[in-house]
């Protein structure tokens, strides 16, 4: 029966990968992959051989007719993302919808994503979160930021090495330098770490540092 699963991959340690995924990745007829070349050391480190197709943000809108084509003529699909759990912070959302309006089953499998570890890491209250993804680059980014300031719910932010020292820089501006928060890097890797404090403390930490690997900014909500 044709399905489509929606499965979370490893963001760092491949010993994350859950029983359930590598078995639907064994079966399924073709996964849909943000990276082919990416996601190939992930299947041959499982010995999963499926046929891959990329899928990304570049030819999502263009693919989706022909992915639902095979999902209608009853073939069974995968869809995995570089790290973490497709559709957050990734390409997936726009296929799920099409899987609803088309009436498409499908299934979101439970595992690895980079914001519920980094908020539990952070201390801050885990009963109320929001999670902001990527703040925009340049359009929208004043309003966005200012659209935290009064936020009493931990916000979650995710962030590349090269904009991490301007977004905690736009962070003070909008917030102020004492709003606590906490930076999680390279989580489940071998150099995972997390630093917590007020956000001139955590400037003081990073700046001048060579900046490397993902990292995630939770920040507390406003008391
Ligand atoms: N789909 C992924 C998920 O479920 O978390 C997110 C993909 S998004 C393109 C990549 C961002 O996720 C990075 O810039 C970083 O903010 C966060 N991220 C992914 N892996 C991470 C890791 N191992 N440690 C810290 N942050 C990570």
């Amino acid at each position: 029966m044709s399905k489509l699963y929606i499965i979370p991959t490893p963001i760092g340690n491949l010993k994350d990968i859950t029983i359930r995924a590598i078995e639907i990745l064994k079966e399924v007829d073709l996964i849909l992959a943000e990276d082919t070349r990416k996601s190939i050391k992930l299947l041959s480190h499982f010995d999963i051989i499926t046929p891959m197709s990329s899928y990304h943000q570049h030819n999502e809108h263009k693919k989706l007719d022909s992915i639902i084509h095979k999902l209608k003529s009853g073939k069974t699909l995968a869809l995995i993302s570089d790290a973490g759990t497709p559709s957050i912070s990734d390409p997936g959302f726009l296929l799920v919808r099409e899987c609803v309006k088309n009436k498409i089953n499908f299934e979101t499998l439970p595992g690895p994503t980079a914001l519920i570890p980094s908020l539990i890491n952070s201390s801050f209250s885990s009963e109320r979160f929001i999670f902001e993804g990527f703040l925009p680059i340049k359009k929208g980014r004043v309003k966005r930021l200012d659209s935290l300031k009064d936020e009493t719910r931990t916000i979650i932010l995710y962030e590349s090495p090269h904009k991490l020292i301007k977004t905690i820089n736009d962070l003070i501006h909008t917030l102020g330098s004492k709003r606590r928060i906490s930076v999680s890097r390279e989580l489940t890797k071998i150099y995972e770490e997390t630093i917590r404090g007020e956000l001139a403390e955590i400037l003081d930490y990073f700046n001048n540092k060579k900046l490397k690997g993902e990292f995630v900014i939770v920040i507390e909500g406003n008391k």
